[in-house]
């Protein structure tokens, strides 16, 4: 999956061109930088793809939720809801921002649904965050309408589905903020990178200020700029930002690429009895990187796993075993484990009965589709993935 397997001339050259100057800075040195400025360059193809007046680049994904929810203004005693499924960032920047997090159930769609959203929801709520998690959409518009009608602020983590689309629209500029990562392991890659996403000058302002110690970036002399709130350092490199300018114009490429190979294991495991499919509130829309699968039972999703690794099949997933993706094995937030005293006001959960989302999860596989594979080797390789499943449920 990740667009590191098609590094080519392109981003040897973009770095090469910010090297050339030696201004690794995103800000300030207009002369030395003879108009280069990648983190820019980046931000405007952002906007473009995602259909959004404003984007801000920075350090990375989890960064760019953190940042999200400030730039909102949440903090203490305000609580975020989050899915079960997702990467332990969603908790982290919360907590980060001095926020509660609340966890909500996924279902089939393997995304936080109205219903579960709906009965997290108390009165310190201020944020529904849903997570388009493995390469697609979460059903988001009626979690839209919801936040509309109660007040609340929609935060998408688009951290795994750059590309991604729901009815039309770029997941990520859908919500009042949509985040992204591009870290080294996601499809579009700055090596470590994440945006923020809006059509709101004013959060994009305060994100922007955030993000960087406070600073508004009004003057050419960082020592005279304003410092209109207190703020942080998220600031990515201009080397990052270069990589990134060379990766996000492949990323219809890589979408294609992705779903080539995604067809070819889907209509194989199609085949097989016992096998059902992930909803996709919008299958046209999926940027392919994963392909989602129920198995019968728990103990056949593991079975299927074995097998599978064993014909050698790459990227399997069960992530009802995995330590980060699912809350079952979250025992540093289960435990209450922090590295740090925090603050009072972050009310941790208690209760981690999730059955709803086990009832899923458990039974989940996901294989991640590699850009490397070659057309003509997809038939054998999808042939083999099906095969071992198969033997999985005849035991
Ligand atoms: C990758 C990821 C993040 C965090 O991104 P980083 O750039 O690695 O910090 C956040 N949420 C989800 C769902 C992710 O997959």
């Amino acid at each position: 999956m990740p667009g590191f397997e098609l590094f080519d001339e392109d981003e040897r050259r973009a770095v090469s061109e910010v090297m050339e100057t030696g201004v690794l800075m995103r800000y300030g040195f207009a002369a030395e930088r003879k108009g280069r400025w990648k983190a820019r360059e980046m931000e405007a193809a952002i906007c473009e793809r995602a259909g959004v007046s404003h984007a801000l680049l920075l350090a990375n994904g989890t960064a760019a939720l953190t940042t999200s929810l400030a730039a909102l203004g949440v903090g203490a005693g305000d609580e975020v809801v989050m899915p079960t499924f997702t990467f332990t960032a969603s908790f982290e920047s919360i907590i980060a921002a001095g926020a509660t997090p609340v966890l909500a159930d996924v279902d089939d769609t393997l995304c936080m649904s109205l219903e579960s959203a709906s009965r997290a929801v108390t009165p310190r709520t201020k944020v529904i965050m849903p997570v388009h998690m493995c390469g697609a959409a979460a059903d988001v518009a009626p979690l839209r309408e919801f936040c509309q009608e109660r007040g609340l602020f929609l935060v998408e983590d688009a951290c795994q589905a750059f590309g991604a689309k729901y009815k039309g629209k770029s997941v990520g500029g859908i919500g009042d903020v949509g985040c992204y990562s591009f870290d080294f392991n996601k499809v579009v890659t700055c090596g470590e990178g994440g945006a923020v996403a809006t059509n709101d000058a004013k959060v994009y302002e305060r994100a922007d200020m955030y993000h960087d110690h406070g600073h508004d970036h009004s003057n050419p002399d960082r020592g005279l700029e304003g410092h209109q709130f207190a703020g942080y350092n998220y600031r990515i490199s201009e080397l990052n930002a270069a990589i990134g300018c060379a990766q996000i114009r492949k990323t219809d490429k890589f979408i294609t690429v992705l779903k080539r190979g995604k067809k070819a294991f889907r209509d194989a495991l199609a085949q097989v009895d016992g096998v059902t499919f992930r909803r996709l509130p919008d299958a046209d829309g999926d940027s392919a990187t994963f392909l989602s699968f129920f198995m019968p039972t728990e103990a056949l999703a593991r079975a299927a796993a074995r097998e599978m690794k064993a014909a050698g099949v790459e990227g399997v997933f069960h992530w009802y075993d995995n330590n980060w993706h699912y809350v079952r094995n979250w025992n540093h937030l289960k435990g209450h484990s922090f590295v740090h005293k925090l603050s009072s006001d972050v009310h941790l959960p208690e209760s981690f009965d999730f059955s709803a989302s086990d009832r899923w999860m458990s039974r989940c596989i996901s294989i991640s589709m590699k850009l490397g594979w070659r057309e003509e080797d997809l038939p054998a390789k999808a042939a083999n993935a099906a095969a071992a499943v198969k033997r999985a449920l005849v035991g």
